[in-house]
């Protein structure tokens, strides 16, 4: 229906204002500031299963999940609980603790990996792997993939995707894409084209022998959801043929798509791989693993540097381990996630086409980007071709409505196991208005 008059958000208003004054942009990660879709961010005041209560008393049907790690819903009783428990131990010892061990066993058992580290962020897992991978084999080359976003590490800011695709106005083309990048530190980054084997082939026939490592999003979150062909997949399988390390970056896709990530899903087979996100259960926590025999070239074992004064922080452990095996033990979990996604999907295909808008809606399991244009997107080229200004007025439509949609065009939403009938058939009449509201923009 109309709506005639708009949500009062004088309360988020007045302390975007205050924040502002304090805080570069007034937050603490780019895209939270609505840059791309216009308006003033709604400050959270607390989080229940699959909605977020803003300051203004609004409850907004979350489709972020703080980006990934809630996959349980917001506040859940297990996760609680065991932070809880933990807390009272204490919050921090700066020494081994028995949760780093269990939740170590627990991911390398779920996951068939053999050793793990913990970091505190997905940022440093990534860039921790790739200095691995350069101790390992004594290179320095990387490879990354167009609109693919690996965290704010020097050498994976270059054509990356996420908040970088949506804050790009200052950037030149083939520039890093931030300031502060050195060129010399960008020129160790090769970027190529993801779903483009032939490109990759060519490159690891070129300057295979100086790559160290080829990182990946398994499937891509970070310039929208796109989806790695089968040929793609065997290409990336080729480059450990050059003696490079294949490294899965899982920290959005990890126990997301399923138990064994997107490469379980997909039958991806990476030397290394980094977590993020639903391993720490909505705490800071990142981790990287793989076999014994590179896992070992970590200090204190080995001679590449890596450490952390809050790795494997007891609380961050806690929270992780409770999500992992509440994951584990509700085995129905990610087939609901995949009717919920699913039906979604197919309810803005609908929507859209009966209010004659353009859509291309890619979705795999809890993952899902509703792309408006026309045309199969599969790579960065294609997302990037996306009306943003169509989108930026449904999304206004969508939180109207109360329904909190990711604030950019290029990432992918996440659904919950909190989501239910309900979230869906509300999401979905929001959809219906906002529709009518994008096709004027
Ligand atoms: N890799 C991927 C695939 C991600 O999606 C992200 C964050 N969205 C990161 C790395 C960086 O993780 P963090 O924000 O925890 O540093």
């Amino acid at each position: 229906g109309t709506v005639t008059s708009l949500p009062q958000t004088s309360i988020s208003d007045t302390l975007f204002e205050r924040a502002k004054k304090v805080i570069p942009g007034g937050v603490n990660s780019p895209v939270r500031a609505f840059r791309a879709v216009g308006g003033s961010p709604r400050f959270i005041e607390r989080a229940e299963g699959a909605y977020l209560i803003d300051k203004d008393g609004h409850a907004l049907i979350d489709y972020i999940g703080s980006w990934g790690p809630m996959i349980l819903g917001h506040n859940h009783p297990a996760v609680r609980e065991a932070i809880s428990e933990a807390l009272a131990g204490g919050t921090s010892f700066g020494a081994p603790n028995e949760r780093e061990v269990e939740l170590a066993e627990l991911v390398t058992r779920l996951t068939k990996t053999e050793k793990v580290r913990f970091v505190s962020s997905g940022t440093e897992a990534t860039m921790s792997a790739l200095r691995l991978a350069r101790g390992v084999t004594g290179r320095d080359l990387i490879v990354k993939f167009r609109g693919n976003y690996h965290g704010h590490a020097d050498g994976l800011l270059v054509e990356a995707g996420s908040g970088l695709l949506t804050n790009a106005e200052h950037l030149g083309a083939g520039a890093p894409s931030s300031a502060g990048v050195p060129a010399a530190y960008a020129a160790l980054t090769l970027v190529v084209e993801y779903n483009d084997p032939e490109g990759l082939d060519a490159l690891m026939q070129l300057r295979g022998h100086e790559i160290a490592a080829v990182i990946f999003e398994p499937v891509v979150g970070n310039a929208g959801v796109l989806i790695p062909t089968p040929e793609f997949r065997a290409a990336l399988h080729r480059v450990k043929s050059h003696g490079a390390l294949l490294i899965a970056d899982e920290v959005m896709t990890g126990f997301r798509l399923s138990l064994r990530g997107a490469c379980g899903l997909l039958g991806l087979q990476s030397d290394l791989t980094c977590w993020g996100k639903i391993i720490g259960g909505g705490l800071p926590v990142g981790a990287y693993g793989g076999r014994a025999e590179l896992m070992d070239f970590v200090s204190p074992q080995g001679p590449v540097y890596q450490a952390g004064t809050l790795s494997g922080n007891p609380l961050a452990m806690a929270a992780g381990l409770a999500t992992l095996r509440e994951l584990e033990r509700d085995e129905g979990l990610y087939v609901r996630l995949e009717t919920y996604t699913s039906a979604l999907a197919d309810g803005l295909r609908a929507a859209a086409g009966e209010a004659g808008v353009p859509l291309q809606v890619n979705q795999i399991g809890s993952m899902l980007t509703a792309f408006f244009g026309d045309g199969e997107v599969s790579r960065f080229a294609h997302a990037a071709q996306a009306d943003t200004a169509a989108f930026a007025a449904w999304f206004r439509g969508l939180l109207e409505r109360g329904v909190y949609w990711a604030p950019s065009q290029f990432e992918s939403i996440f659904v919950s196991g909190a989501h239910g009938e309900r979230e869906l058939e509300s999401t979905l009449s929001a959809a219906r208005a906002a529709f009518a509201l994008s096709r004027t923009a």
